[in-house]
């Protein structure tokens, strides 16, 4: 499609809305505008004409302007707790410092319109521009009461440091990348970090491109509020029932939930079994010293456990690490008087064991010297040290629902 042919036949270009689901709600509460261009009866995609470089930005933002404000005005019929979001290049956002933009909202805003129902969805790919000015226009808006979505996380290596920056409402994470599982392991440990930093900084994680039902398992697992794709619906050029997807929402809650805490559950019992396990060791070797109390416990746990070692409550290693090598178990020296109080949660773990008088099985992680997912279960074993020990992924692997 040639960006003349556009330019010249304007009423054509119209606004399609994709809907945006809530999991506390399990109904729309926004659409997203995407821009259309309808001719002979087909429509397509306005997104390659906003992204050709060869295009002027007036005329693009004369084409965005006519979008926008067909698109409020569409808006003004729905629920005033249903938000717009609406796509801003960041040269776009920047064109004339911002203002005609703003006027426009603002006429909306006189007609009914409350401007918090706006939502600016960010992308800044191939701004060459001052992220200064651009932080700055940003804030302005906020006084408005619009709010910022900060969207992808692919390749884009500023994002984090972006987020920080511009202390987005919203969060938007593409799925895209969610296609095999070779690229789940890593996108899981990057977005539990997103989920950790939206959650710090007070946002809202939405997911967007939910095309299949683990996709959006996915986005319920990993802290999504807001849910978006064609999954759930196509972008359209109307407006749904807001409690389309209810009852199919509902229903697939009920499925993730049920498996979760089956998950869950077992976890809670693999923590049972190595407490009872490793309790009764403890007890058997109390007046031994820990190269004892290892041999008792590798007799045991060979086929669970790789490496085990004793702390005390500050963190620094009492006993030598017991290691499982290719050739089987040794002993490192070199671990003795090492301090572990900086790890992620060690000390709120030691405090728990303390308090409660037993032990805990940590999360999944990669361990940093083998690089194999594992778990760790800690236990006390008497007034002031803590047993450590490592299971290998071999073990995890064959109770997969320790994975
Ligand atoms: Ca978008």
């Amino acid at each position: 499609m040639d960006a003349l042919d556009i330019l010249t036949d304007l009423e054509n270009v119209i606004p399609f809305f994709q809907p945006i689901f809530s999991a506390d709600e399990q109904r729309v509460i926004a659409y997203e505008v995407l821009g259309r261009y309808q001719s002979e009866g087909s429509i397509i995609s306005l997104g390659s004409f906003f992204h050709d470089d060869s295009i002027p930005e007036e005329y693009k933002f004369e084409v965005d302007q006519l979008l926008v404000q067909k698109a409020l005005e569409r808006a003004l019929k729905l629920d005033d707790d249903v938000s717009i979001y609406l796509n801003r290049d960041a040269d776009l956002l920047m064109y004339r410092h911002g203002e005609p933009f703003l006027q426009d909202l603002l006429a909306f805003e006189k007609r009914g319109l409350n401007l918090k129902r706006i939502v600016l969805e960010i992308s800044e790919g191939n701004y060459k521009g001052d992220f200064g000015q651009l932080d700055h226009l940003l804030q302005y808006y906020r006084t408005y009461g619009i709010k910022v979505a900060i969207a992808s996380i692919d390749s884009d290596t500023n994002f984090f440091e972006r987020i920080g920056q511009l202390g987005p409402e919203i969060i938007k994470i593409n799925l895209r990348a969610l296609k095999s599982n070779a690229t789940a392991a890593s996108f899981t440990d990057v977005l539990f970090s997103l989920s950790l930093l939206a959650r710090k900084i007070g946002a809202t994680l939405l997911f967007e491109n939910i095309e299949m039902s683990y996709q959006l398992q996915f986005a319920w697992k990993n802290g999504g509020r807001y849910y978006q794709g064609f999954y759930l619906y196509p972008p359209s050029s109307e407006f749904i029932e807001r409690d389309l997807l209810k009852q199919r929402l509902k229903g697939k809650f009920h499925e993730f939930i049920t498996y979760e805490k089956k998950k869950l559950e077992a976890i809670y019992s693999a923590a049972e079994f190595f407490q009872n396990k490793v309790q009764d060791i403890i007890v058997k070797n109390k007046k031994a010293n820990y190269e004892v109390l290892f041999t008792s416990l590798i007799k045991e746990m060979d086929q669970i456990a790789f490496r085990m070692y004793v702390c005390d409550e500050d963190g620094f290693q009492k006993s030598s690490n017991m290691f499982k090598g290719e050739s089987g178990w040794y002993s490192q020296k070199e671990y003795i008087e090492k301090n572990w109080s900086w790890r992620p949660y060690f000390l709120e773990n030691i405090i728990k064991m303390r308090n409660e008088g037993k032990g805990i099985l940590s999360d999944l992680y990669s361990d940093i010297e083998t690089g194999e997912t594992i778990r760790t279960f800690s236990i006390p074993i008497n007034g002031s040290d803590y047993l450590f020990i490592d299971i290998s992924y071999k073990y995890l692997f064959e109770n997969e629902q320790l994975l």
